[in-house]
């Protein structure tokens, strides 16, 4: 049988009136590479939020390789990393001063070593001394996704990690994911709008609206199922469709 390392179960989170996320269950087994896919809004970002306990969901549980997210936070992040669009590196320091923080909060070994690596994959070399906060967005995300593998995490959050890059550097950084997912037992969950990506990295989606999972499975599985031609229309036939049951 496959190993759970991810498990939500009941999951609901509500800001003041609002219902963010309702009532989501599901499960990602070890080794796999999940796609969160939903309209702006529908609940993605508080969905991975809760995930790395820095959300806290207003019921429900985030199981973590069979243990408890909010008992066990400081243990399991350990192992789990991220790039979300609203947690921003610090601006002043240089990239390679950033990486020595995030590496030694993670209490990696060899960490010269292996900013140097990832700084080579990354192409960030050139750039090693300027401040973070004085780079383009291409160049920020490219340290973003340094930082988010400082740790070679078992687990790894993307929160639309591809969103403001050219297609160039996009399919650079789609390149490195697909890379890190190849290596043995990565569990890696993507949100994403770029149906392409999508499609290329993950081996099944979840389609989220209004704070719900309304549908999941393989991409090409989805698209028959809806009989549509790509996972492109897929996405607007949900979107667009009434909250009618599927
Ligand atoms: P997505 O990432 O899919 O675009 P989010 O998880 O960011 O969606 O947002 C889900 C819903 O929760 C939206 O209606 C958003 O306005 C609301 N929301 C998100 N964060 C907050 C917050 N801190 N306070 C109040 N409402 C929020
Ligand atoms: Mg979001």
């Amino acid at each position: 049988m496959e190993k759970i390392t991810i498990e939500v179960s009941n999951l609901n989170k509500r800001y003041k009136n609002s219902l963010a996320v309702k009532n989501m269950n599901f499960k990602i087994n070890k080794g796999q590479t999940i796609g969160l896919l939903g309209p702006n809004g529908c609940g993605k970002s508080t969905t991975i939020g809760m995930l790395l306990g820095l959300i806290k969901p207003t019921t429900g549980d985030v199981i973590i390789n069979g243990k408890n997210m909010e008992s066990n936070r400081t243990n399991l992040l350990q192992k789990m990393n991220f790039i979300s669009p609203y947690i921003e590196l610090p601006k002043k320091l240089t990239i390679e001063e950033n990486l020595k923080v995030y590496g030694r909060m993670y209490g990696v070994k060899n960490l010269k070593h292996k900013i140097l690596e990832l700084m080579e994959t990354l192409n960030l070399m050139n750039f090693k001394k300027r401040k973070t906060g004085e780079l383009s967005s291409g160049q920020k995300n490219r340290v973003s996704l340094a930082k988010a593998l400082i740790n070679d995490p078992e687990i790894l959050l993307l929160d639309e990690p591809t969103a403001s890059l050219d297609p160039d550097v996009g399919d650079y950084v789609r390149g490195i994911i697909e890379n890190f997912s190849s290596k043995k037992q990565k569990t890696i969950l993507i949100a994403s709008h770029n149906m392409i990506e999508v499609e290329r990295l993950c081996d099944e989606v979840m389609m989220m609206k209004n704070g719900e999972i309304i549908d999941k499975g393989k991409s090409s599985d989805l698209i028959s199922k809806h009989g549509r031609k790509n996972l492109e229309e897929f996405f607007l036939k949900i979107v667009r469709e009434k909250n009618e049951i599927l």
